[in-house]
C-alpha cells in the first residue's frame, strides 16, 4: 500500500437547536430551516475531499492506514481516529452536561471517555462558559436547584474573550453560553449525560451524569505558553494544541516541529490563505475554516502562505 499523503478534510454541517442561521465569517454555507450548532471537522464521517483518497470517510482511511496516520500511537488507538474537532456556534445556552472517564466509559463499552478543550475563535464582550460548580455546593444541593429549575446559581461561571483556551476534562459538569464560536478538540467519542435544561423537553441523564460528576477536576482556562516559533495553549494526557502565526512568502516556509516524535497532525485555519505542499502530492490549498491532517508518516511538507495565517495544530497523545 502507498504511503498516505496529507489532505483536507470537508466539514460537516450539523444541525442543532441552540445553533446558528449564519455562519459568516467562517463558512459560506447556506443554512435551512434547522440552525446549524456544529461544524465537524475531524469526525469518522467527515470526508476527505483532496487528493487521491477524495471522497473517503475518515474512518475508512483510518482502518486501511492506521500505522501511516498515527505512526507510533497507532499501537494505542485501535478501535477509532483519536481527535475529534469541530466548530461550535452557540447561539442558546447549551444543556448542562458532563461526560464519563476512561473508566466509567470502558464500563459501558466504550473504548475511551472524553476530555475536551475550547479555544475561542471569537467571543461576545458577555461571552462565558461554566465549569464545575461554586466552592462548598453538594450533591444534594445540586439534585434540589435541578427540580426547582435554579441550577445555574450554583455553576461556576467564568467569561471568556476571543483567543482563550479552556480545558474541561472528563468528568467536569460544564455548559456553553451564547455569543462564542470556540474550536473544540476532544477525545474521540460522543458520551454525553445531561444534567439539566433550564426546563426545555429534551431528555435528562440525572443518575448517570452523577456517576461521571467528579466534584473537583483541572478545568479552567490555560495560560499561553510561547514556544520559540509557536505558543502553546493546551498540553493534556490525550492532547497538545498550539497556535502558529505564518507570514506571507514568496516561497513555501518550513513548518515548526510538532515534538520530538512522529505524531498525526490536524492543522485548523483560523485565519488567512495558504497551499500546503508534500513531495507526491498535489498542492492543497487551504483558508479559514478548514481543517488539513499531515499523517505520521509525512516527514518533509512545507505551508506557502499567501495570507498572514494562523492555524491551531493539535496532535493526539
Ligand atoms: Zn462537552
Amino acid at each position: 500500500m502507498p504511503a498516505l499523503l496529507p489532505f483536507r478534510l470537508r466539514p460537516w454541517f450539523r444541525t442543532r437547536v441552540w445553533g446558528v442561521h449564519d455562519l459568516a465569517p467562517w463558512y459560506n454555507y447556506t443554512v435551512g430551516e434547522e440552525p446549524i450548532g456544529e461544524v465537524w471537522l475531524s469526525g469518522d464521517h467527515c470526508v476527505v475531499d483532496s487528493g487521491p483518497l477524495a471522497g473517503t470517510p475518515l474512518a475508512t482511511v483510518f482502518a486501511g492506514h492506521r500505522e501511516d496516520l498515527l505512526g507510533a500511537d497507532s499501537m494505542r488507538h485501535v478501535e477509532r481516529f483519536p481527535l475529534l474537532m469541530k466548530v461550535l456556534f452557540p447561539q442558546e445556552k447549551l444543556s448542562v452536561q458532563v461526560h464519563p472517564d476512561d473508566a466509567m466509559a470502558r464500563l459501558h463499552g466504550e473504548p475511551h471517555g472524553k476530555t475536551e478543550c475550547w479555544y475561542a475563535l471569537d467571543a461576545t464582550p458577555d461571552a462565558k462558559v461554566a465549569l464545575g460548580f461554586r466552592a462548598g455546593v453538594t450533591q444534594p444541593e445540586i439534585r434540589t436547584a435541578i427540580e426547582q429549575q435554579t441550577l445555574e446559581a450554583l455553576l461556576h461561571w467564568i467569561p471568556v474573550a476571543r483567543g482563550d483556551m479552556i480545558f474541561v476534562d472528563a468528568g467536569t459538569v460544564h455548559t456553553i453560553g451564547p455569543g462564542l464560536v470556540l474550536l473544540e478538540t476532544q477525545q474521540n467519542s460522543d458520551m454525553t449525560y445531561r444534567l439539566y435544561d433550564y426546563g426545555r423537553p429534551r431528555e435528562l441523564h440525572l443518575e448517570e451524569s452523577f456517576r461521571a460528576m467528579h466534584m473537583q477536576t483541572q478545568a479552567g482556562k490555560v495560560q499561553p505558553r510561547a514556544q520559540g516559533d509557536s505558543t502553546l495553549l493546551v498540553e493534556s494526557p490525550y492532547f497538545r494544541v498550539d497556535r502558529i502565526a505564518l507570514h506571507p512568502s514568496a516561497v513555501s516556509q518550513p513548518f515548526p516541529s510538532g515534538g520530538p516524535r512522529a505524531a498525526v497532525q490536524l492543522l485548523f485555519i483560523t485565519s488567512g490563505s495558504g497551499t500546503l505542499h508534500a513531495e507526491g502530492c498535489d498542492p492543497i490549498p487551504l483558508r479559514r475554516g478548514e481543517l488539513a491532517m499531515v499523517p505520521a508518516c509525512t516527514s518533509v511538507w512545507q505551508m506557502e502562505v499567501s495570507e498572514h495565517m494562523e492555524i491551531l495544530r493539535a496532535t493526539p497523545h
